[in-house]
């Protein structure tokens, strides 16, 4: 298997969702078509508040968007979820029956999606093999499997994505130095 990579956009897609679902202080899933063309397919869900935590599942209609959204030799390859604090493989998502191929990926990401800021690697990355989920630590293990990699479509923006902090962290810094003398 070639290494998945992940679109900016695709990532930047999921943590906008997250960060929505987050806002109400929920859990939102999504799936990654791919292996070529990676893209983010956001099903149908219901998710919930419960007394010591929150979950989220698909409903009739969403398990039927998965069934439905794939073209060609597409399949799913990852699932990508959000959770509210810490990023790590529950009982629950061990369970999950929407993906479970050997070889499929599984995402979580902190903080409701604001994880995402930080890319993948703030985020907790499974591997399926043999029946079972296998957290792939960031580094050689999980480049191995997955990376944030631009489409040629995509490179301009990922070059925004670049220059962006650049500038902000220039600016912060500048503004410092005007405290101090002031
Ligand atoms: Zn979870």
């Amino acid at each position: 298997m070639t290494v998945l990579r992940v679109p900016t956009s695709v990532l930047k897609a999921a943590r906008v969702f997250f960060e929505e679902q987050g806002s109400f202080g929920l859990e939102g899933t999504a799936m990654i078509a791919g292996p070529d063309q990676p893209r983010l397919v956001i099903p149908d869900q219901n998710a919930v508040r419960i007394r010591h935590g929150v979950s989220v599942e698909l409903t009739a209609k969403g398990q039927f968007d998965l069934a439905t959204e794939l073209a060609g030799s597409e399949r799913f390859v990852a699932r990508i979820h959000s959770h509210p604090g810490e990023a790590f493989h529950s009982a629950t998502d061990d369970r999950n029956p929407v993906i479970t191929f050997d070889g499929a990926l599984s995402i979580v990401v902190p903080f409701f999606g604001l994880g995402l800021r930080h890319g993948l690697d703030a985020c907790a990355v499974y591997l399926r093999e043999e029946g079972h989920w296998h957290p792939l630590p960031t580094g050689d293990q999980r480049d191995q499997w997955v990376m944030t990699g631009a489409t040629s479509v995509h490179e301009s923006e990922g070059g925004e994505y670049a220059e962006q902090p650049d500038t902000s962290m220039a600016s912060a810094r500048t503004g410092d130095a005007g405290a101090h003398h002031g």
